[in-house]
């Protein structure tokens, strides 16, 4: 669904996206892993097309849907108006209602933004994406700010999701037991290019030792 080549990004004299290629199939999982500053974020932006001083080629077959490292939800909406901000199709509102209902946030439908919790504001913000039924789902450390417990629910509710859906899912998360958990390959970004990939056996929690846990540990 997407495919990126050559992708440089430079802020001043600092190159935070290094001439960085990258494949994207048709309904996989990545887990995209590296420090903080290596520029995760960053490549999310260009994939979504949000970024206009990129040099290279992005090149994005299918529609593409974002949830971004803060919620971002518009506070003077409620909750059900932000799902479907800027969504012009004919039934925008029972697809809000279907994506309200997955993310199991109905009774919070005529919320205000600035009344939910973390974890609702992350659900509503997974919803808004979601009702765009992209064939690419951008995800960026959607699940950082929540607790274990709430986290915990969030895996299973978006490896459910993927699971119906089928849309390609490209997760920055900081949480290697989550990418180990989530994803079918695991990238790390580090100087600008993907300096480590690799496919995941299973999705399962892992123990301390697992090998797969420590030499992803190693790359970090
Ligand atoms: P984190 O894990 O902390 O979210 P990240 O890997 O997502 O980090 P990015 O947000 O992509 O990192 O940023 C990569 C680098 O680019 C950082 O050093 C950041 O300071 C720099 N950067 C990002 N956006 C800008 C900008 N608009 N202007 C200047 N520098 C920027
Ligand atoms: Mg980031």
């Amino acid at each position: 669904v997407a495919a990126v080549r050559d992708l440089t990004r430079e802020f001043g004299d600092r190159t935070v996206l290094d001439r960085l290629d990258l494949e994207i199939a048709e309904g996989e999982f990545i887990a995209l892993l590296g420090r903080s500053g290596s520029g995760k974020s960053t490549l999310l932006r260009a994939l979504a097309g949000l970024d206009d001083e990129v040099a290279g080629e992005v090149a994005v077959t299918g529609s593409v849907a974002v949830a971004f490292q803060e919620p971002r939800l518009v506070p003077w909406r409620r909750v059900h108006a932000n799902v479907t901000l800027g969504l012009h199709v004919p039934d925008a509102k029972a697809r809000a209602d279907a994506a309200l209902a997955e993310v199991d946030l109905t009774a919070r439908a005529g919320a205000w933004p600035l009344t939910l919790s973390g974890g609702e504001a992350q659900r509503a913000s997974l919803a808004r994406a979601l009702v765009r039924e992209p064939e690419l789902l951008l995800l960026d450390e959607p699940f950082s700010a929540l607790d274990a417990l709430t986290r915990i629910t969030m895996h299973h509710l978006v490896l459910t999701l993927w699971s119906v859906h089928r849309p390609a899912v490209l997760l920055v998360t900081h949480d290697v037991d989550e990418a180990l958990l989530l994803a079918d390959r695991v990238l790390v970004l580090d100087e600008g290019r993907i300096a480590h990939e690799s496919l995941v056996t299973a999705r399962r929690p892992r123990h301390r030792d697992d090998p797969e846990l420590v030499s992803l540990h190693s790359t970090l």
